[in-house]
């Protein structure tokens, strides 16, 4: 990209954004902008084309007389502050960019008129470990899914509770729903985003994402107690980072490897429609075997069981797949 054709609004710093963000009046223009926006409106949406030549932006006066500002001069000033960056400016008025959509969807999202919470309430779904119901708790913007008899998939340091899951969900996500819904919600939500990190592009800010392995070198997890090193019942655990913005995702490989292509095939020839950001990912991983074939160069088998058939899938330290072999009516082990 040449600079002559950088956007300039892509040429300010943290620093600077947080300083044009910390004032009242610039927040409650972009938040007059967001609230003015009409989302159905087609000329809202395909700009780039000219299909729809209608100017939508909102005019300086509207504008102005919306926020209910004393002083004009004062008033442009801050204006003029967001422009470019947060605000753009048409032939008809001012318009919100993506960086000010994303400021007001991201208060948007934070924030709900009803503060929602969801007590410990037992669920219409069995946990993939030991089948007895699973419970949900929501809690500092995350809902928090355990059992109500084992100790699930992740336990605390001494061993005496544990849950399935953890995962973000915004409060517009819990409310206006059932508690079953919420769940799933949360599940579909939080894996379509697991799946844009192990594709390697940031669900949030689409940078590059760094990826990591943890293998337990000790990993014994028993029954209830869970592994006295790592605290899970997986070996294999994966983390994605994004440095630009800080966004993170981590979770069992047998969970990651689900998302794979290969693993929708087999499981579509045997008649199960998989879907990855669902709840069933979650009991099928279960029955995922890990093991360290080799560890200079890396190299991990995940194999999938289904009926009487599995899937043996050769992974190297990228988690690309070198191999995938279909060994039809295996005898168990
Ligand atoms: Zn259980
Ligand atoms: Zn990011
Ligand atoms: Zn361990």
């Amino acid at each position: 990209m040449t600079p002559e054709s950088r956007d300039e609004s892509g040429d300010l710093s943290p620093d600077e954004a947080f300083a044009i963000l910390a004032n009242e009046t610039r927040f409650e223009i972009i938040q007059t902008l967001w609230e003015l926006y009409e989302p159905d409106d087609p000329a809202n949406l395909v700009k780039f084309s000219d299909l729809y030549d209608s100017d939508t932006a909102v005019t300086f006066s509207e504008l102005y007389d919306r926020v209910g500002y004393g002083d004009t001069g004062n008033f442009n000033y801050h204006l003029e502050q967001l422009t470019d960056h947060f605000v753009r400016r048409t032939d008809a008025g001012y318009e919100l960019t993506e960086a000010g959509f994303e400021i007001a969807r991201a208060v948007v999202a934070g924030t709900v008129r009803e503060r929602p919470h969801l007590d410990a309430t037992e669920l219409d779904a069995d946990c993939p470990r030991c089948d007895a119901p699973v419970v949900a708790h929501y809690e500092n913007h995350h809902l928090i899914v355990s059992c109500s008899e084992c100790r699930g998939i992740w336990q605390n340091a001494t061993g005496e509770a544990g849950v399935l899951f953890t995962f973000p969900l915004p409060p517009t996500g819990l409310s206006g729903r059932t508690p079953d819904e919420a769940f799933h919600a949360t599940l579909a939500f939080n894996l379509n985003r697991v799946q844009s990190f192990i594709s390697g592009i940031c669900p949030d800010c689409s940078s590059a994402v760094d990826q990591s392995l943890d293998i337990c070198e000790n990993h014994d997890p028993r029954d209830q107690s869970g592994c006295p090193d790592c605290h899970r019942q997986h070996l294999i655990e994966v983390g994605e980072v994004c440095h630009q913005c800080k966004s993170v995702a981590r979770g069992p490989l047998s969970i990651a490897i689900l998302a794979h292509p290969a693993v929708a095939a087999f499981y579509y020839d045997h008649g199960i429609e998989h879907l990855f950001a669902s709840w069933e990912t979650f009991r099928h991983a279960q029955s995922v075997e890990e093991e360290i074939l080799e560890t200079d160069p890396l190299r991990i088998r995940l194999t999938v069981p289904c009926e009487n058939d599995r899937l043996r899938l050769t992974l190297d330290e990228t988690l690309s797949v070198v191999e995938a072999v279909e060994e039809t009516s295996y005898v168990r082990d």
